[in-house]
């Protein structure tokens, strides 16, 4: 059980979870609960999510601000609402991103609906947020646990998807392995290494699963799409018009850049500043160091049955990322996201993707970054197609526009193969 000095934040409260990508939410709920937090996701976001959260912003705020900020509404404006058994989850940072404000909006928002004894439980993104229920390491671990397993899953699921014979089948055994991964990070009876042998367990049985679906076509038959951009976006359906799921009715697979990427940035990013800093090995140094060792030990030790399966789809690390970045964006001068994203739009090319999609809310500074940037890139790596989409809650034709897309990722693939083709007669 949580007994410090957040312990009266959460005590006797229900904390819900924002719903940025349902499996990560509903593990990281899980992982709440494995310490006695009575945690579950926020509803579905809906027209009604931003209807309701456009009564109280001027249109300045980034899409997932009002998201966010409209399905906790839903909340409030259930019949059963009451402030004083209410808690919500927003993490924060500092920085020019308008991350930072939801949780002062969001305060302002419950204090004039009358809610002023809900809580917001904000961990800072400062020390990799370090300071979520100060420290207890069964919390922490679990966790991270929670986001191998989720972005495992996802990842298995988007990989065979497109190819099942029987439509639906990945994305009931993900739900169902999901759910199985949920029940055992939640247990807060299940001891910290079994929990461990359980997940492991659970992932071993998914990526059997996952390989005895029937397939209609060949796996990696299709045009691959890497998709990068604002992290919300990338993995909320509503926001981004199921941008995934259209990739793959218009004929291509998605590998998307999962969210364990932005918790190994932020380490990356803790670490230099510390050495910056310090300039030796401090106590904190030490610390921060320890974390990645644990976290690089849980996720070796979690993705192992899974190694095989991904074998064609390897995650680049983050330095790599930001040396394939450095030319465009160099990443001690440009911070975050759109450093990312120029990484990971070299990286998907270099791992033969046939183009890369960036999805990003209207007005956000690392996509209007990013899509200054990716000609460029496009022109140092064969005309590698990539492309911007813009959302802000008014639903637009995608389907059209990634159509001409796909067109071009499919000229690129015939391009591409045949190139390797004439390669492997060559080195004959
Ligand atoms: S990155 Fe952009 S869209 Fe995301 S929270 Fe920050 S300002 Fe908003």
């Amino acid at each position: 059980m949580i007994k410090d000095s957040k312990q009266h934040i959460l005590k006797g409260r229900r904390l819900y979870i924002p719903r940025m990508s349902t499996e990560a939410a509903s593990a990281l709920a899980a992982a709440f609960r494995s310490v006695g937090v009575d945690a579950c996701i926020s509803p579905e976001s809906d027209a009604r999510t931003l209807d309701l959260a456009s009564r109280f912003t001027n249109g300045e705020e980034c899409l997932p601000q009002r998201v966010t900020l409209g399905n906790f509404l839903k909340i409030v404006q259930g019949l059963n609402f009451d402030p004083r058994s209410t808690a919500f989850f927003l993490p924060t940072s500092s920085g020019p991103c308008r991350f930072g404000q939801y949780r002062n909006l969001l305060r302002k928002v419950l204090d004039e609906a009358g809610a002023q004894e809900a809580r917001i439980f904000s961990p800072t993104s400062s020390n990799g947020y370090a300071g979520i229920a100060d420290r207890r390491f069964r919390f922490l671990v679990t966790v991270w646990r929670a986001l191998i397993l989720s972005d495992s899953l996802r990842k298995a699921r988007l990989m065979i998807r497109p190819y099942e014979a029987e439509k639906g089948l990945t994305d009931s055994l993900h739900n169902r392995f999901l759910g199985k991964a949920c029940r055992v990070l939640g247990d807060p009876d299940i001891g910290f290494r079994r929990q461990r042998r359980e997940c492991v367990k659970i992932l071993q049985s998914a990526a059997e699963a996952f390989e005895s679906i029937p397939l209609k076509e060949k796996l990696g038959s299709r045009p691959l799409i890497g998709v990068v951009g604002e992290i919300y976006l990338r993995f909320n359906e509503f926001s981004n018009q199921h941008m995934l799921r259209s990739i793959e009715n218009q004929g291509g697979e998605v590998w998307i850049a999962n969210i364990a990427e932005w918790a190994w940035y932020t380490n990356y990013e803790e670490e230099r500043k510390l050495r910056e800093a310090a300039g030796i090995v401090t106590f904190e140094m030490a610390r921060v160091r320890l974390r990645r060792y644990i976290q690089e030990t849980e996720e070796k030790a979690l993705t192992r049955p899974l190694r095989k399966f991904f074998r064609s789809r390897p995650e680049t690390p983050v330095p790599r990322l930001l040396e394939y970045s450095r030319p465009y964006l160099p990443a001690h001068k440009a911070l975050g996201e759109m450093t990312l994203n120029a990484g990971n739009a070299v990286a998907f090319y270099h791992a033969g993707c046939d183009g890369v999609v960036d999805i990003s809310p209207f007005t956000c500074m690392n996509g209007i970054v990013s899509e200054v940037v990716y000609p460029r890139i496009s022109r140092d790596h064969e005309q590698f197609p990539i492309r911007i989409f813009y959302f802000d809650g008014v639903p637009f034709d995608l389907t059209g526009h990634l159509e001409i897309f796909m067109e071009q990722a499919g000229s690129y693939r015939r391009r591409r193969l045949e190139k390797s083709r004439r390669g492997s007669r060559s080195g004959q």
